[in-house]
């Protein structure tokens, strides 16, 4: 008999056929095309019965995998660090001897004795190596930071006021995604006469400055609020007045309230600039009307405090009025924008990235001293690195940088994140060979408890969201999509555009990008393709909700369940053959169908397993037979059904579970 027939009528396909019969003790070999007929004869005869016991071996076998898997995934201990650490003591909290993990860091080109400091990708890319998962311990991270925070404010404080000269101030913008924020910070950076002088070539640092009646302005040119949400949420603080960004033709929305919250949060004074007048569908009126209604915000013009600037960013109309307002508001606060350039530099990072070539690039806000060539750089006490090069905007190198200068620096050791905080002085020197993308510590939020509930398929995810307030909403939305069968794992959630980093993250950790309101440059999208990474972008919530509930059906694996069709009482045995029973009987509950499988019960025990190939009722070959009714069927299997059996009708489904 050919192989393909015997397939046809055991309804698997012959590859599936070949591949099972070994398992199940029919030695016909891979390629085989012809079974003898005896052979044949016992497969078709044993097949029900046969592959059930294999199914359930399988099962049991993938159950056993699972445990194992499981078991690995529960042995990975999680140890929480801040972003420094002392050899000894991560040698305590990871449990573990502290001459393994000098050796470990050995192995890794890492020297380092026990007293030493570690910083946290070191501790991370050993501990992979040990089985740790190292996770960033954010308290511990968190009260690092304060500390220099008001490190800053106490130098102030200390300088004595005599030395201290006012500095220019620094402007951020904010607003509702195309409201113009980064036109009205590229038609802000046309007016600058400086960078005209030398061709006007701006480089992107995160940060440039523009002179107005002779006086500097410094502008985070990080378009929307992300990079000022990152700063602010690990404390520190950069900017002294702010834009916010309002379309004439679009007026408030929901951005626009995140902004301003922010704004009212970190107590800066604000312009608010009304942009796109040029639009024929502007509106000032009521988008100053929005303004009253829902920020509570009364503009000048109508008795209130707010100052309004009209302006497009388009045709550079109201740029320079917008640039006087701002020097106005900055004298009337000026006794909060004084420095000492004599001082040591202290500043914090306002962008911070790895260069293929030159490695860490970061660029410094410096907020009181003056940053010199040659100084050398420390972050919590830690040194990070030496001011080798130093550049402005413009891309010139500079020997100095003054108080609410951004310069970009070259010579850091480790990339510091954005928000950092680094100064000028003494410090402990830190051991630290190589290096992953810190620019942006993510917000890790893998727990012990996460990693040991492991029998669920995992949707594995990075979210990436223009502020931090999305982000905490679509985590919330998402983790309550969770169910026995699939579990979402975000493994980080952070702020800005889809950047290299989090592309390898996603690659190393198999999981999916998500963007939510961000960008994603051409030259991610061909990262992405080269690195097969799934990268999906949204505008609405709505849509990446129901996105994620597609993806986590298609993890959902078939389930095959076996289903009771009915049972039927043997009343009369018409014709025993060698492999084949003709009987008689009639249904006690379900239903009888042909074409199915049947066990043959006796004394409650499955005495033999069949198949219903034809099945009569009333000389009709009918399909089923209900409840009640009498039929004759012929039955292939054992032969040895009796009068008084039990024949139990089932079928095996495929079923997918609908979440
Ligand atoms: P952002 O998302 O706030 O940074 O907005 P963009 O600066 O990218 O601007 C969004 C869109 O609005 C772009 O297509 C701009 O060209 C357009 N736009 C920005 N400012 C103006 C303006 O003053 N007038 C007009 N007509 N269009 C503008």
């Amino acid at each position: 008999m050919n192989v393909t027939e015997l397939a046809r009528i055991l309804k698997v396909t012959p590859n599936d056929l070949r591949e099972k019969l070994p398992k199940m003790g029919f030695d016909i070999g891979f390629k085989a095309i012809k079974v003898d007929p005896k052979t044949a004869q016992r497969i078709m005869q044993e097949w029900p019965f046969l592959l059930r016991k294999l199914q359930q071996e399988e099962a049991a076998k993938a159950a056993a995998n699972k445990t194992a898997v499981a078991e690995v995934i529960v042995v990975k201990k999680v140890v929480a660090i801040p972003h420094f650490i002392s050899v000894r003591d991560f040698s305590t909290l990871a449990n573990l001897p502290v001459n393994k993990v000098l050796a470990e860091l050995m192995k890794n080109g890492v020297f380092a004795s026990m007293n030493e400091r570690i910083d946290f990708d070191t501790a991370s890319i050993i501990g992979e190596n040990m089985n740790l998962e190292v996770v960033l311990d954010v308290k511990k991270a968190d009260e690092e930071k304060p500390e220099n925070n008001k490190k800053i404010e106490e130098i102030l404080n200390k300088e004595k006021s005599g030395d201290l000269l006012v500095r220019p101030p620094v402007i951020v913008v904010m607003g509702h995604v195309d409201h113009g924020k980064t036109k009205l910070l590229d038609a802000i950076r046309k007016t600058n006469v400086v960078a005209g002088e030398h061709g006007g070539i701006t480089q992107h640092i995160g940060a440039y400055q523009v002179v107005r009646k002779g006086r500097p302005i410094t502008f985070i040119d990080t378009p929307g609020h992300e990079a000022f949400t990152a700063m602010r949420s690990r404390g520190a603080k950069i900017a002294d007045v702010a834009i916010l960004v309002v379309a004439a033709d679009d007026g408030v929305q929901p951005q626009t309230i995140e902004a301003y919250k922010i704004i009212q949060a970190a107590g800066l004074p604000f312009i608010v600039a009304i942009n796109k007048i040029d639009k024929p569908t502007a509106d000032l009126n009521k988008a100053k009307q929005d303004l009253v209604n829902k920020l509570e915000l009364l503009p000048e013009d109508w008795g209130g405090k707010t100052v309004c600037a009209p302006v497009s960013a388009l045709v550079g109309k109201g740029i320079e009025e917008l640039l006087d307002l701002i020097l106005l508001s900055a004298d009337a606060d000026a006794k909060s924008m004084k420095a000492n350039p004599d001082a040591d530099a202290v500043g914090t990072i306002i962008e911070s990235r790895i260069d293929k070539n030159s490695g860490p690039v970061a660029t410094m806000l410096v907020q009181n001293g003056t940053l010199r060539i040659g100084d050398q750089l420390v972050m919590s006490g830690n040194i990070i690195g030496k001011a080798r090069s130093l550049k402005n905007y413009i891309g010139e190198e500079i020997k100095e940088a003054l108080p609410s200068t951004p310069v970009r620096i070259l010579g850091l050791k480790i990339a510091p994140a954005v928000g950092d905080v680094i100064e000028v002085g003494e410090g402990e020197r830190v051991k630290g060979g190589f290096k992953k993308n810190t620019a942006q510590h993510p917000v890790l939020t893998t727990t012990k408890e996460e990693a040991e509930n492991d029998s669920a398929k995992k949707l594995n995810l990075i979210i990436k969201s223009d502020v931090l307030g999305s982000a905490e909403a679509i985590e919330e939305s998402l983790l309550k999509l969770n169910n026995e069968d699939v579990k979402i794992k975000i493994l980080t959630k952070g702020l800005g555009n889809i950047i290299e980093g989090d592309i390898s993250r996603a690659e190393s950790s198999d999981a999916q990008i998500i963007g939510f309101n961000v960008k994603t440059s051409t030259q991610i999208e061909a990262l992405v393709r080269e690195k097969k990474v799934k990268v999906s972008s949204f505008n609405v919530i709505y849509d990446l909700i129901e996105y994620i509930k597609l993806e986590m059906q298609k993890l959902v694996v078939a389930k095959i369940e076996r289903v009771d069709l009915g049972r039927l009482k043997v009343l009369a045995v018409f014709r025993t053959e060698n492999k084949s029973q003709v009987i008689g009987g009639k249904v006690l509950d379900g239903q009888a169908k042909n074409k199915v499988s049947v066990e043959i019960i006796r004394n409650k025990e499955i005495i033999a397993y069949g198949k219903v190939t034809s099945l009569q009722s009333g000389k009709m070959d009918v399909p089923t037979v209900d409840t009640d009714q009498e039929c004759g069927l012929l039955y292939e299997g054992k032969p040895i059904i009796a009068i008084g059996d039990i024949v139990q009708f089932f079928e095996d489904k495929e079923t997918i579970k609908k979440l």
